[in-house]
């Protein structure tokens, strides 16, 4: 059967193994990963593609404050923006025939309840004085285990905003890449007006509305395990293959998968079959032609 697929790839797909980001690193882990996606190509699926952007967002802030002095730093969305477009022209150079990629804006809320406790670390740590310096430019930084790393809101994805136009490229035969690293987060004035924000969205929850919006049928979670595991890390680890959504959101609530890694492709795998997705899978990259038929990772169902 012909598959619309709409594939989220992690960081493994855009970093060497150690993660590594590098240039040279990048275009390696993004060709690897395109090899992956013309498979599919060739056995005539439709395919939509996303990507997170965690280590690039971080080099580009570190350029912003070592160079503070002499060039402007430009704020967290515009980082966001340019990652979409380079990552983006990497998949274009590695894919075959017809292919786009769409600077994508994704809406939240400016009444999100993450805005008044930011708690998603990005970019590198610093000593205590540094962080410092930056709060005083208005930042929110926050002391780790391993030293002081900026916090930023990790509002709720609300509406990716330039999904009509990744619908009519698709519907023009473009494989499409979009919502890199969630989207842009923008919100919306009371005016009607779109502003950037200085927010990070999840890439794996952005991928399930974006999933739902052009109407895939089948979302994939493409990453670094080959699937979710109940009681993971512990000697008690399960695999999870073909799961209920009732049943896995039973494991999620009693805190099965880690926030900010495997919790929010759960999150998402369940919302798109919630939303009347037929199928979700969370599989590692390189199985990424057995997910896609349900024979390999975690499969999400409607039941
Ligand atoms: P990506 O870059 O692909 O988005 P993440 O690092 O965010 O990947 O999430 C994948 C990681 O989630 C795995 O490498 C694993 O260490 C971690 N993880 C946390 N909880 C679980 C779980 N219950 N089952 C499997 N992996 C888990
Ligand atoms: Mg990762």
């Amino acid at each position: 059967m012909r598959e619309r697929v709409l594939i989220a790839l992690g960081g493994n797909a855009m970093t060497a193994a150690d993660g590594s980001a590098s240039p040279e690193d990048q275009r390696r882990a993004v060709e690897k990963a395109m090899a992956h996606v013309e498979a599919l190509l060739a056995d005539g699926h439709q395919v939509i593609l996303t990507h997170g952007n965690g280590p690039q967002v971080g080099n580009l802030l570190l350029k912003n404050q070592l160079a503070a002095d002499v060039v402007p730093p430009v704020p967290l969305d515009w980082c966001g923006a340019q990652t979409q477009a380079t990552i983006g022209t990497l998949m274009l150079n590695a894919l075959p025939g017809r292919a786009a990629v769409v600077v994508t804006r994704t809406l939240v809320d400016p009444a999100d309840p993450a805005f008044a406790d930011p708690v998603k670390p990005i970019g590198r740590y610093f000593t205590q004085r540094e962080a410092r310096r930056f709060e005083r430019l208005g930042q929110t930084w926050r002391e780790f285990e391993r030293g002081w790393r900026r916090v930023v809101a990790s509002p709720e994805p609300r509406e990716i905003l330039d999904a009509a136009a990744v619908s009519a490229l698709m519907d023009q035969g473009f494989v499409v890449v979009a919502a890199g690293g969630g989207g842009v987060p923008v919100t919306r004035a009371p005016d009607g007006s779109l502003r950037g924000v200085e927010a990070v969205i999840d890439k794996d929850l952005a991928a399930a509305l974006l999933a739902r919006a052009v109407r895939a049928t089948v979302l994939v979670i493409a990453t670094d395990v080959p699937c979710a595991f109940a009681g993971y890390g512990t000697p008690q680890a399960r695999p999870l293959h073909r799961v209920a959504p009732a049943e896995l959101r039973a494991l999620h609530t009693a805190g099965h998968f880690a926030g900010g890694s495997m919790g929010p492709k759960v999150e998402a795998a369940l919302r798109f079959v919630e939303y009347g997705g037929a199928r979700a899978v969370i599989a590692a990259l390189d199985d990424l032609g057995a997910a896609l038929t349900g024979a390999a990772g975690t499969v999400v169902t409607r039941t």
